[in-house]
């Protein structure tokens, strides 16, 4: 197979600085597009397996899974997509299409092989994918999303991970009026899960460290903001919300999180640091309390969150960078010194 090249920054090895390089797209293929990427969201997952925190990766390693772009080419049988099309692609790239979560618009959990992710996994041609930090990427058109016209790109791409992340679980553990909401971690993440909480009609809180981010978490949408360094909060809300999410990247005691759920309340954990977490029973079984796991969504549900966003006035909030002060970022990020996502402008790639 033939293959162009194109701009990119990867790690050339685990917990290496990003340097730039370039990197192979395959040729346009019957249903591809190729995609100018606009913008490049900085995702906390990056930075884990940069780290190969999530087993050992494949290097060199071009991160980048919240992309937002706009069509520049599409083969001869693209019929969802045309050249100047907004677009974004988020964690994966493909999937096997026949198994009953892919057919049922569930690919990030096909059960045949797993989803293809956008990058540090291997695609149905046996390449390696290479992700959004590089100035073109070449994508199954059934696998890309259409960004609303209401979106401008910057903000739109970290919709593409971190607000489906929260959307889904939101959705599916249905938060909305009369239900009290809990967001642990006022990151890139977290604050989106505010903003999409309050937009459903929940009652929002947040769980942070500090009281630092609190007049941005307050204006964000949250009702009330709690610092999670102080053991009052842990007395004071004890036994108060339906559905907590835990967007937090490290190692958290699960189980004081747990009591601040009512009975028959449900914890998912989103956050995805490389440790087991321990948890009491008793944490559980005293008050029917679920603990669940959710990752991203699928394609029409990633849709159907971007439609969200578009009619809710819901963006990203973001700082924009230079493709050169990447380091610099994941070094931010790892110090929860973000508000709240960086985004690539890959023009300076
Ligand atoms: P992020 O922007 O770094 O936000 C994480 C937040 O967690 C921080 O802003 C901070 O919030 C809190 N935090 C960090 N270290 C902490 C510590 N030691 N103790 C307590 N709180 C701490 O990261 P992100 O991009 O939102 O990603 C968050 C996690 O979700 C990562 O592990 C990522 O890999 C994972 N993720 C999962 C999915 C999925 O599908 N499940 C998708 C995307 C990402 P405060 O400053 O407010 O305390
Ligand atoms: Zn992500
Ligand atoms: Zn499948």
């Amino acid at each position: 197979m033939t293959h162009t090249t194109v701009s990119a920054y990867a790690a050339a090895s685990p917990k290496a600085p990003l340097e730039k390089t370039t990197v192979p797209r395959r040729e346009l293929g019957e249903h591809d597009i190729l995609i100018d990427i606009k913008y490049s969201g900085i995702c906390h997952s990056d930075i884990h397996q940069v780290n190969a925190e999530w087993g050992e990766g494949t290097f060199p390693m071009v991160p980048g899974h919240e992309i937002a772009g706009v069509v520049a080419a599409a083969g001869p049988a693209v019929s969802r997509y045309a050249v100047g099309d907004r677009v974004g692609v988020g964690c994966f790239v493909d999937s096997c299409r026949e198994c009953d979560n892919c057919r049922a618009g569930l690919q990030q959990y096909c059960t045949d092989g797993g989803m293809v992710g956008t990058y540090n996994s291997v695609g149905r041609d046996g390449e390696p994918t290479y992700g959004g930090y590089s100035t073109h990427i070449v994508v199954d058109e059934n696998y890309v999303l259409r960004i609303p016209e209401q979106i401008p790109l910057d903000a739109a791409a970290p919709l593409l991970c971190a607000g489906i992340t929260l959307y889904s679980p939101l959705t599916h553990w249905g938060a909305g009026p009369g239900k009290k909401v809990a967001v642990v971690g006022l990151g890139g993440l977290g604050h989106l899960g505010v903003k999409i909480a309050h937009a459903k009609g929940a009652e929002v809180t947040v769980l942070s460290q500090s009281l630092r981010k609190r007049e941005d978490g307050l204006r964000l949408g949250a009702d009330d903001y709690r610092a999670t360094s102080d053991p009052a909060t842990f007395e004071e809300l004890a036994g108060t919300f339906d559905l907590i999410v835990n967007t937090v990247s490290a190692d958290l005691d699960l189980n004081a999180y747990l009591g601040l759920l009512r009975s028959d309340g449900t914890l998912v954990q989103l956050g995805a640091p490389e440790n087991p977490a321990p948890i009491a029973p008793f944490a559980l079984i005293t008050a029917r309390r679920s603990l669940a796991g959710s990752m991203i969504g699928g394609i029409p549900e990633t849709q159907e969150m971007l439609d969200f966003c578009a009619e809710h006035g819901i963006t990203a909030e973001i700082e924009v960078i230079r493709a050169d002060q990447v380091n610099e970022a994941y070094a931010r990020v790892l110090a929860s010194d973000v508000r709240y996502r960086f985004v690539i402008d890959t023009a300076t790639i």
